[in-house]
């Protein structure tokens, strides 16, 4: 039985695993959840699963939820909340679902504390890779990846010799704006740039398909993840979001992964690793007709994806620097602050004004996060709208 604790409950990702967790009750049981504001939905998780620690954002909610509930679990807040629930000692799997860099130090303590870390915080990965594969050394634990592509990736690598593998390929659905001329594209709308064609997902992560930002951050990631050089991640557009990665061996040949497009996929094969069961997800229906389309991404549309492989090829810290102005750049687009257009601007600007450094610690990447968005919030402040 793996007892889980999942970091992020309510978003989409916390609220899949609960449900793949529901499809196994014989294999997969809840000690853990950490939660932000929903306390109506963690009322209702914690009464499902009756988690022995629950989370939450502020010491109000926590008192509030404690008033709530039919039973009396160890209710904590905050940082230090989010921490008890990674480092919780009946845990032996520790689902990192957290948006943001808010997650990074959960899921770096999780991995040296040697647990099967499932991680769908790419933040994790993007701006403190090196120290995560750090901390997975000292703890001896596992890392698996949540995230479709690098599941995929997971699938396709397991097991195999590096010096195989000519090059991967990580597919984009293109986001909405993949037929758009670059004029409509830079005048885009919040409400457009929400409507992804294929993904139901949270809005970071949504502005992030729209700019093509998700797909750079997931390139940096597989690098991280599959210890590949920028070189060898290429990105593919497939609108239908059916093939999620390609490997391609040094002979030329390629292997493809597909399943349909629904993250319990990927949440059930790091939590079941390296078992397979039929789960919540239905087998990919191969008699229904379809057609499957690949084409190249446009950098000059989609600025942001270029300004990913510059921070991979920079290494260091260059992708904490990015990955902190594009989050306060999606934010300011989001508030309406700023255009569409203005969120590639900002990254450009903050990561070629910061100067990169060797990633050493924890605390470092934390203070480059924090110099990177307030060169972005100087430039947001300057271009507001
Ligand atoms: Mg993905």
């Amino acid at each position: 039985m793996r007892r889980i604790a999942v970091l992020g409950s309510t978003g989409s990702i916390g609220t899949s695993t609960l449900d793949v967790v529901e499809a196994h009750p014989d294999r997969l049981s809840v000690v853990a959840l950490s939660a932000g504001r929903n306390l109506e939905l963690v009322r209702v998780q914690c009464e499902r699963w009756k988690p022995s620690c629950v989370s939450v954002a502020e010491e109000a909610d926590a008192r509030a939820l404690a008033g709530l509930l039919t039973y009396k679990p160890h209710i904590h807040w905050g940082a230090e909340g989010l921490m008890a629930c990674a480092l919780h000692p009946e845990a032996d799997t520790v689902v990192a679902a957290i948006v943001g860099a808010a997650g990074l130090a959960s899921t770096e303590a999780a991995l040296r504390a040697g647990r099967r870390v499932c991680v769908a915080n790419k933040e994790s990965l993007v701006v403190g890779g090196s120290l995560m594969l750090r901390a997975l050394e000292a703890g001896g634990g596992e890392l698996l990846p949540v995230d479709s592509e690098h599941a995929a990736l997971h699938q396709l690598l397991a097991g195999r010799p590096l010096e195989t593998i000519r090059e991967v390929r990580i597919t984009a659905s293109g986001g909405p704006f993949r037929d758009w001329s670059l004029e409509r594209i830079q005048a885009a709308t919040v409400e457009e740039a929400l409507n992804h064609p294929t993904w139901k997902m949270g809005p970071k992560i949504t502005i992030d398909s729209a700019t093509l930002m998700n797909k750079g951050l997931e390139v940096i990631e597989a690098a991280v993840l599959f210890a590949l050089k920028a070189d060898q991640i290429q990105v593919t557009v497939h609108p239908q979001s059916q093939v999620h990665a390609m490997a391609g061996f040094t002979d030329g040949s390629y292997q493809l992964q597909v399943c349909g497009n629904d993250m319990k996929h990927p949440i059930q094969y790091a939590l079941l690793y390296p078992d397979r069961l039929p789960g919540p997800v239905a087998p990919y229906d191969w008699d229904q007709l379809r057609t499957w389309s690949f084409g190249v991404p446009d950098l000059e549309r989609f600025p942001c994806l270029a300004l990913a492989y510059e921070a991979l090829r920079a290494g260091g810290t260059a992708p904490a620097i990015l990955n902190a102005a594009n989050e306060e750049s999606v934010a300011a687009f989001l508030a309406g602050r700023i255009g569409f257009w203005d969120i590639a601007a900002c990254n450009r600007d903050t990561l070629s004004s910061l100067a990169t450094e060797p990633v050493h610690s924890l605390e470092q990447v934390l203070d480059t996060d924090h110099a990177a968005r307030l060169r972005a919030r100087t430039w947001i402040e300057k271009h507001t709208c």
